[in-house]
C-alpha cells in the first residue's frame, strides 16, 4: 500500500507522535489535532475502512477500543471522558483510508453529530 500515509507510518517510512503499539496496533498523536488529547488508532494491517472490512478483520475493532481505553488513562481523560470516532466514506468524512479512531479528549467537545 504505497501510497497509504498511515501504512507508511506503520512501516516507520514516514515520522510520527507514536505513543502505543503491540501486535495488531498502533498509536499516535494527529497532525492536526481537534482537541488538547488527539490520537489516531489504528491496525497496522492495511483495512481501507469500515464498509470494506473482512469477517477477520473484525476483532480489531476490539483490540482498537481496548486501545483507546489504556490511552485515554495514559492521557488522564477516564475520568472526565472522551470521544471514540470512526469516519467512513464520503459523507462521514473519511480523509484517511486507512481505518482509524479519533480518541478526542481534555476539553468539552461540541456536539459534532451531523
Ligand atoms: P479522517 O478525516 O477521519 O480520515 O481523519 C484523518 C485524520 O488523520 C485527520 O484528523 C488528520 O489530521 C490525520 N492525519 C493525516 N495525516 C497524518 C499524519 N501524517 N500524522 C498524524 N495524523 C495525520
Ligand atoms: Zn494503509
Amino acid at each position: 500500500m504505497e501510497e497509504c500515509i498511515f501504512c507508511k507510518i506503520v512501516a516507520g517510512d514516514i515520522p510520527a507522535d507514536i505513543i502505543y503499539q503491540d501486535e495488531y496496533i498502533l498509536a499516535f498523536r494527529d497532525i492536526s489535532p481537534q482537541a488538547p488529547t488527539h490520537l489516531q488508532i489504528i491496525p497496522k494491517k492495511h483495512v481501507p475502512s469500515l464498509v470494506e472490512m473482512e469477517e477477520v478483520d473484525f476483532p480489531i475493532t476490539a483490540e482498537m477500543v481496548k486501545a483507546a481505553g489504556y490511552l485515554a488513562d495514559k492521557e488522564g481523560i477516564s475520568k472526565t471522558g472522551y470521544r471514540l470516532v470512526m469516519n467512513c466514506g464520503e459523507h462521514g468524512g473519511q480523509a484517511v483510508r486507512h481505518l482509524h479512531m479519533h480518541l478526542l479528549g481534555g476539553c468539552q467537545l461540541s456536539n459534532m453529530l451531523g
